[in-house]
This record gives C-alpha cells, sequence and structure tokens, in this order.
C-alpha cells in the first residue's frame, strides 16, 4: 500500500496506464546542416497547430464548464502568442544552426531557467506551463510520438504529467490520477478537482512500481493506492466506492437546503468564494446563499496598468446584478506578498509578506484605491454589495481606509451619481493584531469574516508558500483557536456579524468546531458548499458548543484533531 496526498477526492480501481516522461531531453541534438528555412517553417507550423490544439482544449473546457482548466488553456495560449518566443526559436534556428525541435527545447528551456531563479510560486506555476507547451511543440514536432492515447477507462499512473496532457484526456475514461510529483496547489491538483478526477499525488517513484495494465486501486479519501489487490480487495473497494457514490448523490439533494443545526437552534449562511464573474452561475448552481469573499486582486493583475474605474464598475455591476439579491462581499486590493503586481513597482522587500500588501498598498496609493471604491459604490445600485478591506492590522488603518471610503462617496454624491447609502462595511480578521483588537474593530465595522490561511501563517510565523514550516500550519492549532474565539465574542459583544473565508471554513471535520464557536456564515469554493451543508445539518447545537469549549482547552493541534476524527 503506497500513500501520497489526495488532491481530489474519490474512490477508482482499473487498470494502470503508466504515462512516460515527455520528450523534452532527447530533442537537444544538434543538426549542423540544417535547411534553416524549412526549420523554421517546421517550428511556425508547429506552433500555429499547437495554437488549435489549445483552441480546441478551450471549447473542450468551456463545454464541461470547467472554468479553471479553460483559464489555464487560456494562459497557454497568451504565452504561445508571445512574439518574443517565435522569435527566440526562428532566432536559435538560424544564428546555432539548431533544428526546429533542438530550438524549441533550448529556447523554452533557457526561459525556463530564468523563471526557476524567481523565488515566487507565481513564477513556479509558469514553469509547468512553459514546460507544457514545449512538450505539446515536441510532441508535434515527432509526428505525435510521445502522445498519449488512452483506449478504454484507465487509471493514469505518472511521475509528472502536464495540465493540458491531463485535460486532452477524455476524462469520462480517466478513473484515477497518481503522480510522484507532488502539488497540492499546482494546477493539474486545480484540474483533476474541477474535472472530478480522484487524484493522489506525491507517492515517490510511483511510475516504476506500477507497470503498464497492473490492476490497481486508487482511494483518494483515504490516501491509498494498492496495487494488484486480490478478489477480496476488489470487492470491498467496490462496496466502497459504490457508498462513496451514495454520499454524492446525497450531496446532490441537499445543496439547497437551509444549513440549520439538527435541533434548528442555529442557522450557518454558507456563501462561496469567488474572483471571476464567470462563477456566478457555480455559486448559485452549487446552493451559494451569496459571495464571502471576491477576490477582487484579480482584475488587476496580468496586465501593464491600473484598471480604469469604468472596467472595475463594469465588472462589479455584471457579478452583482448575476447574484442580486444574494449578498456579494468584495474584498478590495490585496495585492503584495506573493501577489506582485508589475505596474506598481514596490520596491524589493526582504519579508514581502510583512511589507506592502493588502490595505498597505491601498492606504499608499490613495487615488486607486480611492478609484476602486468609486466603482464600488456606483455599482452598489445593481445588487446587495458588502465590502470588505483586507490585512488590518491596527485601528488606524481602518479609520483611514473609511475616511477614503467617505471621500468617495462624497464625490458620487457631488457628480450626482447614485449608490447604496446601506452598504456595509467590514474588515479581514487575519493578522494576529487584530484578533487581538477585535473587541475595539468590531466598534467600527457591519462585520467581520476571519481569514485563517493568513491568520495562520502569521500567527504561527510560518510563511504560507514554504514547505519546510508546513508542520506549523494547521488551524487545529490551539493558538489559532482561541484567537477565533476571541473574535467571535468581541463580534458578539457589539452586535455584528462573523464570517469565515480561509480554508479552514470548507473543512467538513471543522464544521461542528466552528458552529461550536459561533461563527455566523462560512465562505468556500462552490464545489464544497453542498458537503458543508450537510456537515451543519447533522450538527446538534448544544454538543457543538460543549465540543468547542472542550477543543479549546486542548495543548496540541494533534489532540484537536483527534477529538474531532480527523
Ligand atoms: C485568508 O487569508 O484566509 C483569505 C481568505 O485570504 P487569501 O487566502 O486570499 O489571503
Ligand atoms: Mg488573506
Amino acid at each position: 500500500m503506497l500513500q501520497g496526498s489526495c488532491v481530489s477526492r474519490g474512490i477508482a480501481i482499473g487498470q494502470a496506464k503508466v504515462i512516460k516522461k515527455a520528450l523534452r531531453k532527447a530533442s537537444h541534438e544538434e543538426k549542423q546542416n540544417i535547411d534553416g528555412a524549412a526549420e523554421a517553417k517546421k517550428a511556425k507550423a508547429a506552433f500555429s497547430e499547437a495554437a488549435g490544439e489549445i483552441e480546441a482544449l478551450i471549447k473542450l473546457a468551456a463545454d464541461k464548464k470547467a472554468d479553471d482548466v479553460k483559464h489555464i488553456m487560456e494562459a497557454h495560449k497568451a504565452i504561445l502568442e508571445d512574439p518574443v518566443l517565435i522569435e527566440m526559436v526562428l532566432s536559435r534556428i538560424q544564428k546555432d544552426a539548431l533544428s526546429a525541435p533542438a530550438a524549441i527545447a533550448a529556447s523554452f528551456d533557457s526561459f525556463i531557467s530564468m523563471l526557476l531563479e524567481i523565488d515566487d510560486p507565481v513564477f513556479q506555476q509558469r514553469v509547468f506551463d512553459l514546460k507544457d507547451l514545449q512538450d505539446r511543440l515536441l510532441a508535434i514536432l515527432n509526428g505525435g510520438e510521445g502522445r498519449q492515447e488512452l483506449t478504454g477507462s484507465l487509471i493514469l499512473v505518472a511521475d509528472e504529467i502536464s495540465p493540458s496532457a491531463l485535460i486532452s484526456f477524455d476524462n469520462r475514461k480517466v478513473l484515477a490520477l497518481v503522480t510522484e510529483l507532488d502539488g497540492a496547489t499546482s494546477h493539474v491538483a486545480v484540474i483533476a478537482n474541477s474535472l472530478g478526477i480522484p487524484t493522489i499525488m506525491g507517492i515517490p517513484n510511483i511510475h516504476n512500481k506500477v507497470n503498464e495494465g497492473d490492476l490497481v486501486i486508487v482511494d483518494a479519501i483515504n490516501n491509498k493506492v494498492l496495487i494488484k489487490p486480490d478478489e477480496g480487495l476488489q470487492k470491498e473497494y467496490a462496496q466502497k466506492r459504490e457508498d462513496y457514490q451514495k454520499y454524492l448523490q446525497g450531496l446532490e439533494k441537499d445543496k439547497n437546503i437551509a444549513a440549520c443545526t439538527l435541533c434548528g437552534a442555529r442557522q450557518i449562511e454558507i456563501h462561496a468564494n469567488i474572483a471571476f464573474q464567470k462563477e456566478t452561475a457555480s455559486v448559485i448552481d452549487q446552493g451559494g446563499e451569496g459571495v464571502g469573499l471576491l477576490r477582487s486582486e484579480f482584475l488587476f493583475m496580468d496586465r501593464e496598468d491600473w484598471p480604469a474605474e469604468e472596467e472595475q464598475f463594469d465588472f462589479y455591476k455584471a457579478v452583482l446584478s448575476d447574484l442580486a439579491p444574494l449578498p456579494v462581499t468584495v474584498r478590495t486590493l490585496d495585492v503584495g506578498g506573493d501577489k506582485d503586481i508589475p505596474y506598481i513597482n514596490i520596491p524589493k522587500e526582504e519579508n514581502p509578506f510583512l511589507g506592502l500588501r493588502a490595505i498597505r498598498i491601498s492606504l499608499k496609493y490613495e487615488a486607486q484605491f480611492k478609484i476602486q471604491l468609486r466603482a464600488l459604490l456606483r455599482a452598489s445600485h445593481f445588487g446587495n454589495l458588502r465590502i470588505m478591506f483586507p490585512m488590518i492590522a491596527a485601528l488606524e488603518e481602518l479609520l483611514q481606509a473609511k475616511r477614503v471610503f467617505d471621500l468617495a462617496k462624497q464625490e458620487l454624491r457631488a457628480e450626482g451619481l447614485a449608490y447604496d447609502p446601506d452598504i456595509k462595511v467590514g474588515i479581514m480578521v487575519e493578522t494576529p493584531a487584530a484578533a487581538i483588537l477585535s473587541d475595539v474593530l468590531a466598534k467600527y465595522v457591519d462585520f467581520f469574516s476571519i481569514g485563517t490561511n493568513d491568520l495562520m501563517q502569521y500567527t504561527l510565523a510560518a510563511d504560507r508558500n514554504n514547505n519546510s514550516v508546513k508542520y506549523l500550519r494547521d488551524y487545529f492549532e490551539p493558538s489559532i483557536l482561541r484567537l477565533i474565539d476571541l473574535v467571535v465574542r468581541s463580534a458578539a459583544k457589539s452586535g455584528i456579524p462573523v464570517g469565515m473565508c480561509g480554508e479552514m471554513a470548507s473543512d467538513k471535520i471543522a464544521a461542528s468546531l466552528l458552529v461550536g464557536l459561533g461563527l455566523d456564515e462560512l465562505s468556500m469554493s462552490p464545489r464544497k458548499i453542498s458537503e458543508l451543508k450537510k456537515a451543519v445539518t447533522q450538527c446538534r447545537f448544544n454538543e457543538c458548543v460543549a465540543l468547542s469549549q472542550k477543543a479549546l482547552q486542548l495543548e496540541t493541534a494533534e489532540q484537536v484533531a483527534n477529538l474531532l476524527g480527523r
């Protein structure tokens, strides 16, 4: 039995298809007597064939309503259309007398090594994208050799697999995926989740442990891969798979229920976290009762300059209108940290997560902050808007942000532009300072939303992207639970609601604890909504309160996890 990390849940039994390593290395041979013009023609033809394939994949993803996948493929298309890249390849052919495949391999490799030098997860993801495109182009030039075809339904076993290779398989035929490559936050994981393919990543040498055609069981719920199971195990897992299917069908029925505890003593609102307008359909489809976190920064990323007020207005208006009358909580710009925006020109920082990030950037670039607030105010007319400021660490920051908000309102009034006068304004509680000062902050806002992703990072002093300190990032750490409890009590004293929009909110194991601690709203990826609703409906409020009080007395994350049955 082998173990890795489950990144997409489910159970599958089937024959293995072992995916061979890409062709990258094989293509570095140089040819001295090449026909430069003919090789350049071949390279251009490969680029345009790849572009055609990617177009088809974008369409396929749109048909399957796999927005994440579509987004990734659109990024691939943009890289492919970058004139610098093709110029680089053509110049390698002409100046270095390389064949088309060798020029492509070399050009992509130098791009990739440049990116690898930058210690930033966003660039690391670009490396995957570039490798993926490199494989695609080389496979085209090799006449299709190295492309994987699937006949029948199979379990993919690979050292690593590219995002586009994964989606180019007919996903009805991919029963499960197991890889050596680890990457719970990689694009492959995002796609596997989006397509509902049970996936376990991070099993060392898995591609050499399984042979083509071996019968394999993938239990991506309990994190187990069984190779050549006997008949007894096959039967046992066939039953487990059926039970899991029934469980999922049950959830489908639950997606539109209210998340009331069993005794009806408490109702929790279940909201969605989104970043793009195209996600509004899935909020409704999955039974979301609103948006608890709209990460507005995606509108500001991947571009050369600040988005103008009009463009922002159109975006907010579209999201609000799609979801009206449901509440939509828009978080103002949260960049800096690991989300760099080149046009802001933030000076290089030793500790970017402790530097100019989120509200600190908005307050430094006040004119731009006011533009965002004006656009939001104008859009408020079209739905039920709530505004939330990220990373507040001191009351002055909140007061300054509210002052800019008032200025934006004054301007609009002077210009005779309408807005909703009753917009609720809240903050993310994601720094220990905000949690500790929550009794004071609560007097100045209409709601709190706890961001456990950053609250963990800042409380435990463990960079959220640094795997060496991953062991510390556990939201069951008693220090985190105590801060959550403190925030909820401060909110209750001031009579304001408190939600949670960090990853902890989507963990069904944590649901009873969060209900017991007194959270009013949980916000998560739309796909998790029905599962959480179901988890809440199975809670008895009194028992949850007793459980949370017990959890608050514990000393380690492990003890809390054991109490909750993780
Ligand atoms: C959080 O910090 O918990 C959060 C929801 O915000 P983000 O993950 O975008 O920083
Ligand atoms: Mg955060």
